[in-house]
């Protein structure tokens, strides 16, 4: 008791002459100088404490300060570099919560059909990629949209004029049917007597059953097969390209969806170079077929790909295919089609085996479901897992959710499963007027991606852009969450108006929420003393402007760990 007393006294007297330096220090030279101060601006920090702040200090790399302006300045010293922000707004980096970088990076070099719109647009843009790529063996590429073309059926003939000289392979944006010209059609050795290879199929002329240009599903590899590989040095290239593109959306995190061992050396080998310039969490690619078998290696492959800004800790999985081409695995049969209801890629009880013995493994499960049955075959393999195990704070989530069932959907907050949107396709484009709604019919319309339920019933959502499937920037997809309209529309009826969500919602589905989901958000996700200075500068303040010109506003700097990634920090003023 006296001992303790006596030390509680030394102890004091410590303090008491520590507080004193400090104060003394004060005035000349802050106890931490700050590399950086943004002043003056309108910094949402997503942390509930202290929502809104005006300044923020920087040192090492790390936030040291949150608050007025006053207060800052306690860090400022004669190296400190300060930043009259004049009113522009500070967000922590987003997280986008499922993408393919590297594989959309890679097309960013092919011919990109992406965004347009008409046969006219299509057709120029192949001619010119052909044009200016006389080098290539293959015209390659992708991104057309299947509404552009009656059936969804493009030709080989038109092709054909548009690259008569090489063979020519162009992936729809879907990924699920390939348009290919007669040179690539020979070369694969496709005729009217060649069978529909097993989950695909051949698109032909009615008249003669020769093969009409469209390849569906499983028949696109009769002739990707004969594409030469795409080589260690493009990968590099396309993941750089790809990160260019993300930081200058101030993307800081990314939850890459879908990698192999290729994939994961990409971005270990950046890693190595110190240019990667996003914190990645890699889903290792999960083939049900293997089953059990292939745990080991996947433990083997995390160990292997720890670096510095790199983690491979989730398994993806995919329970369907997509509803526009009937692949989606339903709890009802398509409207068009009696009696089918979809395939899921794996079948229950073996869906519950893996996520259980996955989950034990102590990986997070990412899984791909679209339809309905997907969706609650996939909770109910967590919950299994969950049964088994145990609790266990592993943060499984869903990707995608097209359709949910309304009584699947207090299931997500129930089991601590984050519900992981693709908020962008939200709105009623061609794909959902024109090919969803019409075989799913109205009733079960309702309940596409109803996001403000989820939310309503205690679930977590984060958000993710499937690039290069759609638009990688967050904002976009933000701006649709809380409009429920196409981009461009600045007036009009939400659709789906339940479904709706509010923009501090959106943002921290995209930073704090995504953090969370990478068991990062002790490190990044919001602004506050002590994390990462992982931080984005807007041009404009989201909460004072209309909601449709949020997709406008162009994000001017980006951070990561402090250095600046993307723009440049306007001219500071020095210490005096
Ligand atoms: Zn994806």
């Amino acid at each position: 008791m006296k001992r303790r007393a006596f030390l509680r006294r030394v102890f004091g007297l410590v303090v008491f002459l520590s507080v004193l330096v400090l104060s003394c220090a004060r005035g000349r030279q802050p106890a931490v100088p700050a590399d950086l101060i943004l002043e003056k601006g309108a910094i949402y920090t997503v942390a509930e404490a202290q929502p809104w702040a005006e300044s923020v200090a920087i040192a090492g790399g790390k936030i040291i300060y949150v608050g007025d302006r006053s207060g800052a300045a306690r860090f400022r010293a004669a190296n400190t570099k300060v930043v009259d922000l004049a009113g522009k707004m500070v967000l922590p980096g987003f997280h986008d919560s499922h993408a393919h970088p590297v594989t959309g990076g890679v097309e960013l070099g092919q011919c990109n059909l992406n965004d347009l719109n008409t046969k006219e647009e299509i057709f120029a843009a192949v001619r010119r990629y052909a044009a200016e790529h006389p080098e290539k063996i293959w015209v390659q590429g992708g991104g057309w949209a299947l509404p552009v073309f009656p059936e969804a059926n493009p030709t080989k003939e038109e092709l054909d004029r548009l690259v008569p000289d090489r063979p020519a392979y162009l992936n729809a944006a879907d990924g699920h049917s390939a348009w290919v010209n007669s040179r690539a059609l020979e070369m694969a050795g496709i005729t009217a007597k060649t069978p529909d290879p097993k989950g695909g199929h051949i698109e032909r002329e009615a008249r003669t059953g020769q093969p009409s240009g469209t390849l569906r599903e499983s028949a696109q590899g009769l002739v990707s097969k004969l594409i030469p590989e795409t080589t260690a040095e493009e990968y590099l290239a396309g993941l750089e390209a790809a990160l260019a593109l993300a930081n200058r959306f101030g993307i800081t995190s990314i939850q890459e969806a879908d990698a192999d061992e290729k994939i994961l050396d990409t971005y270990a080998e950046l890693d190595r170079r110190g240019s990667l310039t996003a914190r990645v969490l890699a889903s290792i690619y999960v083939d049900p077929e293997k089953g059990l078998d292939q745990i080991p290696g996947l433990v083997l492959t995390r160990e292997k790909y720890k670096g510095r800004y790199l983690r491979a800790e989730d398994a993806k999985i995919y329970m369907d295919g997509v509803i526009e081409s009937h692949t989606a695995a339903l709890l009802e049969p398509y409207l068009d089609r009696p009696g089918d209801r979809g395939t899921p890629l794996v079948e229950a009880e073996r869906m519950n085996r893996l996520a259980t013995a996955i989950d034990k493994a102590g990986f997070q499960i990412h899984i791909h479901a679209i339809g309905d049955r997907a969706i609650r075959m996939s909770l109910d393999a967590i919950e299994a897992a969950q049964k088994e195990n145990g609790p266990r704070d592993a943060r499984h989530h869903i990707a995608h959710l097209e359709l949910i069932d309304p009584s699947d959907i207090p299931r997500f907050g129930d089991l601590g499963v984050v519900a992981n949107f693709q908020p962008l396709w939200a709105y009623p484009d061609l794909y959902i007027t024109k090919l969803t709604e019409p075989i799913l019919g109205p009733e079960r319309s309702r309940w596409l991606y109803p996001i403000g339920s989820v939310v309503r019933n205690g679930g977590m959502i984060a958000g993710g852009s499937d690039w290069s499937v759609s638009s990688m920037n967050p904002l976009d997809a933000i701006q649709v969450a809380v409009t429920r309209r196409a981009l461009e529309d600045a007036a009009g009826a939400a659709w789906l108006p339940d479904e709706l969500v509010d923009l501090p919602t959106m943002i921290a589905a995209y930073t704090i929420n995504g953090a969370y989901l990478s068991h990062q958000e002790k490190i990044t996700g919001s602004i506050e003393a002590g994390k990462a200075a992982d931080l984005i500068v807007l041009e404009r303040n989201l909460f004072e402007i209309p909601a449709s010109e949020i997709h406008k506003v162009k994000v001017v700097l980006t951070l990561l760990d402090g250095k600046e990634i993307s723009g440049t920090l306007p001219k500071g003023t020095d210490q005096d």
